[in-house]
């Protein structure tokens, strides 16, 4: 076999008047290369590397995506791209010495469509292109196998139909399963030629009917409407989706190749098949791969039939399995990652298919991180790129807890992603999103399907974990839901899914929709009920190893969200690096607070609230004193009551129904509101009367059209000063108690909502007056600072000003993006999607830091800021935190820290070591996609 060499860049821009839309590569020679993923895609690149190395690749010719991007404009091809299309076709041919779909040894073609970014299952291609009701009999002639020949032209009708047609799948699959039925089996390799001629037959009265007109039968006509379709497909919904939840850009379209066919259905020493270098899910060193004996293209994922692994290829033909497995270790050398392939036997003869950087868990990202540094394969700093930040979150995802409850392993199938995940079941895409509402944690789903198409994947989104009866662990189920994180086990065969009664069957048990099933993605065992589910440990040994190489790249600090001693301990075992945002107001909700919080609230007058305020201030001292004591050492950043009262308080259109309602109630009814009314100060039934209508005034007095702009942040410790002062004294008795007991404290007190510097010196005042009270009763100082967030836009512009007050600053972008956009974070989702689908906006705002607009209030709050405090320390505290774009724009920006929630810490760590490692190795695009 010969050696790959090193692609030489011959990426020439000669600026000629015409672009070159063709690329041709066969013979043992490619125009184009490896490294051309964006004129190419990544399936082109990988075929023109692969032929130039002279691995077996059929011969063929790549329409690159400029193409594309200009058939989007102006929604034909060219006729540049027609003539050097049929330059190409006419080199081809000649290369062959066959002509597409015409005389006795006719030319077939795969139409192929491949972007830049690899879309598992988003795009469509077409097998066996150039097939007529005449070349059909030559090709049956020449390989002397009928059978083989109406396989192939049925299999070219019904995805001719299906993609450039637009005839729904299922109306081919009717025709062929009754075909099944009548011949009493349940293998396609059962019917014969015979049966198969009958098949066609049929398919064409489908095309007639759906499509209005004949299936084509002249191949170039064929070849321009499958080239056509690709590009359509482009834009196609389930691309569109695959791509907004990917980050993809939707302007940089798909390249077409177009390629010979080789033929895996050609009888028993014929197959096709895939695989990856090294296991995908586990990350182990090992051969794997799947594959089926007299099949073709799609059979192997589709489920449709259950593949076989690779060792099996070992035994039936020991000279492919060799010759494979000595190409993928070249290749997968040659690539310096693992490759994920397509090949395909024809007649005892191998062929390459595709190669690509195999996509993987998180698990597996780490440890063949770590083996190709040990292989010598790649270096340490070119290892923390192998990891995409997101991707560490599967070393946080749950197991499943099988000590409490008896566990009985309804079926086992393929461990295709791992984590455990526990939800009603759901038999449609459809149902599951019905099912799931608006809180997934809530009401969590299991999407249970024979096997999952693309279509399905908006049910896959909401769904807690899929099951599959069939398909490998490279079927679209596996795939997709590896590349979201979510657990998955796939072809799980003893399960019998009847989608159409929306029930399943197995070891003689029936489940209908709703029914609890838990899942455990990384053994592949389905499991009966609702099991608890265990959360899992960070101290993964080759997770830190990996950190380890990662954390010394980073410049920022990573800190965590967290409210209250538990999650500031998860946030430390994670990681963290100190507490950004600690919340207050959640510490309010715990039982035996809420009663003296709405008493606060309901008073109408100074004397009442510091009544109220008196009894909630030990309550937040022995919770800062927790919160202190989980970060002995570490910064706390402590914000002061931030939102609108009344969120402590009853609806107001409930207290209405309630008052109405009263009299009408009975006893029972009466006792439950009682209960309900407790916090309030409701002991028996005969408190209500007088209850209900005090508390209504207070909320009618306390109500706001718009809360999130109201009476909240900074504006309540102004108006009520004692609140301020309570929590001021509750953090910094807290403070000097814990120091007193050798632990080391560093709070940082934080007040929302500044707009002005005012509102800041007002603040900051009764913070500071109070500590030094608190100092001298207690005859001992604590380090400290003030300092607030910055979620106004007003607040931005006069950082310079805000900052004489101000010892730090700290984003919070959520309210910032809200404030700055004029949406209202909660109702945004009414808009979001018709914003993302038309291209208005490229991503969700709350989700990825606007860098444009938003980040340019961080970037110049931050420089004025520092302008009049040079030592201004700075972060970020809203959702932004741990989101990788946003992690890696904070630091181009020169904040000093990041902070987010305890499980997007490992995340954050690694975006910032990236980031900063992106600068000072000047790496480019070390990142596998
Ligand atoms: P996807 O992007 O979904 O992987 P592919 O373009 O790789 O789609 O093709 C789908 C299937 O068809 C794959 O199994 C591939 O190996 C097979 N295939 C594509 N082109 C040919 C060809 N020229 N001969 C034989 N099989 C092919
Ligand atoms: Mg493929
Ligand atoms: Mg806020």
């Amino acid at each position: 076999m010969a050696t790959i060499t090193l692609p030489e860049a011959e990426v020439q821009e000669t600026k000629k008047s015409t672009t070159k839309y063709v690329y041709f590569f066969g013979g043992g020679k490619a125009d184009g290369n490896g490294k051309m993923k964006d004129v190419l895609g990544g399936k082109g690149a990988g075929l023109a590397e692969m032929t130039n190395a002279g691995l077996p690749v059929p011969p063929g010719f790549t329409i690159q995506t400029e193409a594309c991007r200009e058939y989007m404009r102006t929604g034909a091809a060219s006729k540049e791209v027609d003539q050097q299309m049929d330059e190409a076709l006419a080199k081809l041919e000649a290369l062959q010495g066959q002509k597409l779909g015409t005389g006795e040894n006719p030319l077939l073609v795969s139409v192929r469509s491949g972007a830049k970014f690899s879309m598992p299952g988003m795009m469509d291609t077409i097998l066996n292109l150039g097939l007529n009701d005449k070349s059909v009999e030559a090709l049956a002639k020449r390989s002397n196998n009928p059978r083989f020949a109406a396989d192939s032209y049925r299999r070219l009708i019904q995805m001719f139909g299906n993609v450039v047609l637009d005839i729904e799948k299922s109306a081919f699959d009717e025709v062929f399963d009754a075909k099944k039925k009548q011949k009493k089996t349940k293998l396609d390799t059962d019917l014969d030629a015979k049966d198969l001629q009958d098949v066609i037959g049929e398919y064409k009265k489908v095309v007639k009917k759906h499509a209005k007109r004949d299936f084509p039968q002249d191949p170039r006509e064929q070849l321009v409407m499958a080239r056509d379709a690709v590009f359509r497909s482009w834009q196609n919904d389930r691309a569109k989706h695959y791509r907004r939840i990917n980050n993809i850009d939707d302007m940089l379209g798909t390249a077409v190749n177009v390629q010979a066919m080789v033929y895996g259905n050609l009888g028993d020493t014929s197959g096709t098949g895939v695989g990856f270098t090294r296991n995908p899910a586990t990350g182990t060193k090992e051969f794997y791969g799947e594959f089926l004996m007299n099949a073709q293209g799609e059979d192997v994922v589709s489920g449709v039939r259950t593949p076989v692994h690779i060792s099996e290829l070992e035994k039936i033909m020991p000279d492919v399995y060799n010759q494979l497995h000595e190409i993928t270790t070249r290749l997968e050398k040659h690539y310096k990652d693992v490759q994920d392939f397509e090949f395909t036997i024809q007649d005892g003869k191998l062929y390459m298919l595709q190669t690509r950087n195999g996509k993987r868990t998180g698990l597996a990202a780490v440890r063949v991180a770590i083996q190709m540094v040990e292989e010598g394969l790649i270096t340490k700093d070119e290892a923390i790129f192998r990891v995409e930040p997101n991707q560490l979150y599967d070393f946080l995802v749950p197991r499943l807890d099988e000590k409490s409850t008896k566990v009985e392993v309804l079926a086992t199938g393929l461990p295709a992603s791992p984590g455990a995940a526990v939800g009603k079941i759901a038999f449609t895409a459809d149902e599951a999103v019905k099912m799931a509402g608006h809180d997934t944690t809530k009401n969590p789903v299991i999407l249970v399907r024979a096997e999952t198409t693309p279509e399905d994947i908006h049910g896959m989104e909401v769904a807690k974990g899929i099951l599959t009866s069939r398909g490998g662990m490279t079927s679209h189920a596996a795939v997709v839901t590896r590349g979201m994180g979510k657990c998955c086990v796939a072809g799980a065969g003893d399960i019998d899914v009847n989608e159409k009664a929306r029930e399943m069957r197995v070891k003689g048990q029936t489940f209908k929709e709703g029914d609890w099933i838990s899942l455990d993605g990384t053994t592949g065992r389905v499991i009966k009920g609702k099991l608890n589910t265990l959360d899992p440990s960070p101290d993964d040994p080759e997770l830190q190893k990996f950190m380890n190489w990662a954390d010394p790249h980073r410049k920022m600090k990573v800190r965590a969200n967290a409210d209250i001693p538990r999650d500031a301990i998860q946030a430390r075992a994670f990681g963290a690096e100190g507490i950004g945002l600690c919340r207050t107001e959640h510490m309010f909700f715990g039982e035996e607070k809420i009663p003296h919080m709405r008493a606060m609230i309901l008073a109408d007058n100074e004397k009442d609230r510091r009544t109220a305020l008196k009894k909630l201030l030990p309550m937040q001292r022995k919770d800062f004193e927790g919160v202190f004591k989980a970060m002995d050492g570490l910064p706390v950043t402590i914000r002061t009551l931030d939102p609108p009262l009344h969120e402590f308080l009853p609806r107001r259109e409930e207290l209405m129904v309630d008052i109405a309602l009263l009299p009408s109630y009975d006893a029972k009814h009466k006792k439950e509101l009682v209960a309900k009314y407790k916090d309030y100060g409701a002991k028996v039934v005969g408190d209500l009367k007088k209850l209900l209508p005090t508390l209504l005034a207070r909320v009618e007095q306390l109500h706001e059209f718009n809360p999130m702009l109201g009476h909240r942040g900074c504006r309540l410790g102004i108006t009520y000063p004692e609140i301020t002062e309570m929590q001021a004294r509750a953090i910094f008795e807290a403070a000097v108690d814990c120091t007193k007991k050798g632990i080391k404290v560093l709070p940082e007190v934080m007040i929302p909502l500044v707009a002005t510097l005012k509102e800041m010196a007002n603040q900051g005042a009764i913070v500071r007056r109070v500590a030094e009270e608190v100092f001298k009763e207690k005859g001992m100082k604590v380090d400290y600072m003030v300092g607030t967030m910055i979620e106004l836009p007003r607040a931005a512009l006069v950082a310079d000003e805000i900052a004489k007050e101000s010892e730090f600053f700290s984003f919070g972008t959520n309210d910032l993006t809200q404030t700055t956009f004029g949406f209202s974070r909660d109702d945004v989702n009414k808009i979001l999607p018709t914003y993302l689908a038309e291209g208005i906006l490229k991503q969700d705002p709350f989700a990825a830091l606007d860098q444009e607009g938003v980040g340019q209030l961080v970037k110049m709050a931050t420089e004025r800021g520092r302008k009049t405090r040079p030592t201004l320390k700075v972060g970020i505290c809203g959702e932004h935190g741990g989101e990788p774009s946003s992690v890696e724009f904070c630091y181009r920006t020169g904040l000093n820290y990041v902070s987010c929630s305890p499980f997007r810490v490992l995340t954050a760590r690694l975006a910032a070591a990236q980031a900063a490692a992106t600068d000072t190795l000047k790496v480019e695009g070390g990142r596998t996609k």
